[in-house]
């Protein structure tokens, strides 16, 4: 079959590499397409421009190339309705339509979902002016959770610790800085409790659990600092036990795959719970409509199952015949390399030489990386690498992935040495 990947982040090499093992492309015939890719994305596919808002032009790139699958990493394009374009057009896709990627796309939305089906999650109030949000604060005690309603690539979430603060980054909000994005401002109560994330392929009516996983999201050691797309991230996420996992399928997945599909929206791809384990048991924080990144990275580590099947099936609606995913037993922790200034303004163009990086059975993932035309490597994003090993618990599997990020020579990048630091200490009591 041929099969086309959408997006060119460390998220969609990690899906390229695992694809690219897949029964779907062992015939001599089969090919592998990403757009636009990325320069590790290139060992394994033919990097191709397609322009995925232009939902036409990856209609015609299918039909004229055969297309069986197409896989779409990124959430935008989904909240787009890409996915509902290329259905229109009888081609087969992971991910979801644009009505279900409203739990991505709209915090509101989900928030909404949560309360009509019950699911435990912050209290909240959607507001949708300046007056409306200030004065809704009222009914919230400090910390105040401010959430500009649509995607903000993660810059849209603001804990303000004051009334005074709050006040203040309402009015911020609401000046127009976040576009559409920003027209309402969901106002939350604070959860107290650790995060964890966890995944679940369905096809709007069957659901299979998909691993766990834990990141850090700030720049800085001991997780300080300004929030980034994610520093690093280990699979599994020990916290959360099969108990809480049962608890998650039963009171949070299955009541929104349950409820969307009631409601003439089915969801159809991965579905990324982001959770605070409370006191009082596990309790939503968002949803994704896509695969984390980097948490991808170490789940398409540790999966033992054959990631092209379980994606068609889904496309398919036949999740019910291709049993339950598999993943080895190993802690897969992966370490994110950035460029100097990230997550203000990278430096572009600092030279890489992943050196003997890969020898001990590490996987380097690019994420922002270009190659020259004499072979160079270049970093020319934020997140640049993301350095992954496997080893029997996060200490083992931490001490590996340092060893692979000191053999990398990227002089003009950085990355914090502590990924996994909670679970290390769990690990050494
Ligand atoms: P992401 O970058 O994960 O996509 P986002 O902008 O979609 O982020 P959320 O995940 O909803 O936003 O929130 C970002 C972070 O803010 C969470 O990971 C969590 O640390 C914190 N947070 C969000 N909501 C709450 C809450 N109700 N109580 C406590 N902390 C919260």
């Amino acid at each position: 079959m041929n099969i086309l990947l959408l997006g060119s982040g460390g998220r969609e090499h990690a899906l390229a590499w695992k694809l690219a093992q897949s029964s779907l492309l062992a015939g001599s015939d089969d090919s592998f397409y990403a757009a636009p890719g990325n320069p590790g994305i290139a060992d394994h596919a033919r990097c191709v421009a397609l322009d995925a808002t232009d939902h036409q032009a990856v209609s015609d790139f299918c039909a004229e190339h055969a297309i069986g699958l197409v896989v779409i990493g990124p959430e935008a394009p989904l909240v787009d309705g890409l996915a509902d374009s290329l259905r229109n057009s009888s081609i087969a896709v992971f991910g979801p339509a644009k009505a279900a990627a409203q739990l991505e796309g709209s915090k509101g939305f989900t928030k909404d979902l949560c309360e009509r089906a019950g699911i435990p999650t912050a209290g909240y109030v959607r507001t949708a002016s300046l007056a409306d949000a200030t004065a809704a604060l009222d009914k919230f005690e400090a910390p105040y959770v401010l959430k500009a309603d649509g995607l903000a690539a993660g810059k849209g979430v603001v804990i303000a610790e004051t009334r005074a603060e709050a006040a203040e980054a309402l009015t911020d909000m609401y000046s127009g800085r976040f576009g559409e994005a920003g027209a309402e401002v969901v106002i939350e109560e604070f959860m107290r409790g650790e995060e964890a994330s966890f995944f679940a392929l369905t096809d709007g009516e069957t659901i299979i659990p998909f691993g766990s996983a834990q990141d850090h999201k700030r720049v800085g050691e001991g997780d300080t600092g300004p929030n980034t797309g994610g520093m690093g991230a280990y699979s599994p996420a020990p916290v959360l036990t099969p108990e809480l996992e049962a608890q998650v399928m039963e009171r949070i997945i299955k009541p929104t795959v349950d409820t969307l599909r009631s409601e003439g929206m089915p969801y159809s791809g991965v579905l990324f719970a982001g959770l605070m384990l409370t006191d009082s048991g596990p309790k939503l924080i968002e949803y994704n409509c896509r695969f984390g990144d980097p948490e991808c990275q170490v789940l398409m580590t540790r999966l033992d199952s054959d990631l092209g099947e379980m994606m068609l099936a889904c496309a398919h609606g036949e999740l019910d015949k291709a049993g339950d995913a598999r993943f080895e037993e190993a802690t897969a922790l992966t370490v994110v390399m950035a460029a100097n200034g990230y997550p203000g303004t990278p430096e572009k163009g600092g030279s890489i030489d992943l050196g003997n990086a890969e020898g001990e059975g590490a996987k380097v993932f690019h994420a922002g990386t270009k190659r020259s035309e004499d072979g160079s490597l270049t970093a020319s994003g934020g997140r640049v690498l993301n350095v992954t090993q496997t080893g029997e618990n996060v200490t083992e599997a931490k001490a590996k992935a340092y060893r692979a990020v000191d053999a990398i020579a990227f002089p003009d990048g950085f990355c914090r040495r502590d990924i996994g630091w909670r679970e290390v200490e769990r690990e050494g009591r």
